[in-house]
């Protein structure tokens, strides 16, 4: 079974060329010029009619609420909203019901998703028994079971001890840990971030410091104990200070930002609107700005998007009460590429970087994040040039919750496909 993407405008160092795409039983045979001359005719022919083809996008850092909560997403509905998105492989948190904490839930985790999965999902086991606590799981026996590495996200790990123990047991396993970095005793109860908007809407805030001391802490750690440490969602200035320097130490960190910190600060929350209650919370403009600096100088290494759907139950009243996080799978690519590339402060080459090569290479996904003769044909067919408006209604995540419905952006996700298949878009 051969497909033939004909006319395809791929990224070939910073500049798009015209190229075709040639698929053969699941992986790209070959891209260049007139490939049926060389190769015969094609199964299947798919015009791109000169549309942006890129290698599927990649994102470590997803909520898929299943097991446990599937009332606000399951693996079916999450992974067609990566689809959705140009997303052809994510990483699966762990905090569902029950949490995979041992080698036979993890197992099980594996086995469910590549049952149910629209993409290729790469699986997270806890640091923790349930996620909470100090007894660590078994990390060899996780790896074994398919756990690709180790987070304890939505909640830090509060004790230097037990993170250091557990840095000391993801090193020996070979595994990355990926840290949600938050200080309890410094959130204070904390529904946005503390300044001047949370005081001027009487919202309790959230101190910028109950990232970045934790992050300061854990560097040393990761130094002493050789572990890959990766920063999920970092979203202060003084967190991506302590990230450089320790860059500069030769300290094995990496990190993460989401769309939402890059895109949105406390000043766009005008009034006590849950759609913008996310944890970390939205950061000052001086924040914002620092993010964006360290994207351009390399100190923040990819992009995440911290999918995190909620019932719309969940995320109406005050922010008092309302859940943290919001959904990004389905609006990622169009409102960064609107609001960095089409301003120029990125390169489209740039955020495809940022957010497909960058992640796979550092969490070693080593079949994803390029498109490349022998790779898997997992890619993302994206008209770039007509405007469109972000919709709930088009929406294929349960969540609806996202800040971004009724944003007009540019970069529309036509098609998707996984493994040479289409699993997003009319053929
Ligand atoms: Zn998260």
């Amino acid at each position: 079974m051969s497909t033939l993407i004909k006319n395809a405008r791929v990224l070939d160092a910073e500049q798009l060329t015209t190229k075709d795409i040639l698929i053969e039983d699941g992986k790209i045979k070959a891209i260049g010029h007139d490939l049926n001359q060389q190769y015969g005719a094609a199964d299947h022919v798919i015009c791109a009619a000169d549309r942006f083809v890129t290698p599927g996008l990649v994102d470590v850092h997803v909520h898929l609420r299943d097991p446990g909560l599937t009332e606000k997403e399951t693996i079916e509905t999450g992974t067609l909203a990566a689809a959705h998105g140009g997303f052809t492989t994510i990483g699966a948190m762990p905090n569902v019901d029950p949490v995979p904490d041992t080698p036979a839930k993890i197992a099980l985790m594996v086995a469910e998703n590549a049952a149910k999965a629209h993409v290729h999902v790469a699986q997270y086991a806890s640091i923790t028994t349930n996620r909470q606590g100090d007894e660590l799981v078994d990390f060899e026996g996780v790896k074994q079971a398919g756990a690709f590495a180790v987070s304890n996200d939505g909640s830090g790990v509060q004790t230097a001890g037990t993170m250091y123990r557990a840095m000391c047991g993801a090193a020996k396993a070979g595994l990355t840990l990926a840290a949600h970095v938050e200080d309890d005793s410094l959130t204070m109860g904390g529904v946005m971030n503390a300044g001047p908007v949370a005081d001027k809407l009487g919202l309790p805030g959230i101190m910028g410091i109950s990232e970045s001391s934790q992050i300061a802490r854990d560097v040393l750690l990761a130094e002493a104990s050789g572990v890959h440490y990766h920063v999920c969602h970092v979203s202060t200035a003084e967190s991506v200070r302590v990230i450089r320097d320790a860059k500069r130490a030769g300290i094995n960190v990496t990190c993460e930002v989401s769309p939402h910190h890059l895109l949105l600060t406390d000043a766009d929350i005008t009034l006590d609107n849950p759609m913008l209650k996310m944890n970390p919370p939205l950061r000052s403009p001086k924040d914002r700005a620092a993010l964006i600096a360290g994207l351009l100088d390399g100190t923040i290494d990819m992009i995440a998007t911290d999918h995190a759907p909620h019932t719309d139950a969940q995320k109406s009243g005050s922010m008092k009460t309302a859940a943290f996080g919001i959904t990004g799978l389905e609006t990622a690519f169009a409102t960064l590429y609107t609001a960095l590339v089409k301003t120029r402060l990125l390169t489209l080459s740039q955020l495809i970087d940022l957010m497909s090569t960058k992640p796979a290479q550092l969490f070693d996904l080593d079949q994803a994040g390029r498109l490349a003769p022998g790779m898997p044909a997992d890619l993302a067919i994206i008209d770039l040039d007509h405007e469109y408006e972000i919709k709930a209604a088009t929406m294929l995540s349960k969540g609806h919750n996202s800040p971004f419905i009724g944003w007009h952006v540019y970069g529309n996700v036509l098609m998707t496909l996984v493994d040479g298949q289409v699993v997003y878009g009319k053929d």
